[in-house]
């Protein structure tokens, strides 16, 4: 039977450490589907939209993996999509509180989907999108921590953003 997993995000946008957590993902899991989540409480940089399509690119010459978003409960897409597990990135212990408990009460709402967990490459252990985001707000470059296409789309918007204001 395939081994489907599904990482799921807000992906604000996708980052290097996210493409290093897919492509190791993918030599675990037969097919992997990358989740853009509606997150209302999170400020969002990009709109789920262009937050798929930049991701398409990304990974346009990966094979078995593909990219999707959902408003729901997590664990019913994961079954929805006949995926047995969920797949996320650990940082800094920082990330761990929250990891843990999403895992858990993932776990609590289906006990036939696991939460697998991979490290972090180094380089990218201090990569985050909220980060990203706020050197870019500043003008600061982020080359080489992010995908060359979301490294122009970020330089968009922020010139749009900055023009509407
Ligand atoms: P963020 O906005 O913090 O970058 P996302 O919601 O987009 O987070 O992250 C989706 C998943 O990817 C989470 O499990 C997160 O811990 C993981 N992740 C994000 N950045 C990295 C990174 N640099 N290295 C490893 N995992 C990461």
């Amino acid at each position: 039977m395939k081994k489907i997993a599904v990482y799921p995000g807000s992906f604000d946008p996708i980052t290097n450490g996210h493409v290093d957590i897919i492509k190791r993902g993918l030599r675990m899991f037969d097919e992997l589907i990358v989740l853009v989540a509606y997150n209302p409480n999170k400020n969002s940089l990009f709109s789920v939209d262009e937050r798929i399509e930049m991701i398409g690119e990304v990974i346009r010459d990966c094979k078995n993996v593909r990219v999707d978003s959902f408003k729901g409960l997590l664990v019913d897409y994961v079954k929805g999509a006949g995926a047995s597990v969920i797949l996320r990135g650990l940082r800094a212990l920082s990330d761990f509180e929250y990891e843990f408990q999403l895992a858990l009460i993932n776990r609590r709402l289906n006990r036939d989907i696991e939460t697998v967990f991979l490290m972090t490459g180094y380089k990218w252990f201090y990569t985050s999108s909220t980060i990203i985001n706020e050197a870019a707000s500043l003008g600061g470059s982020v080359k080489g921590l992010v995908p060359e296409i979301v490294f122009y789309k970020m330089q968009e918007k922020y010139r749009s953003n900055k023009e509407k204001s």
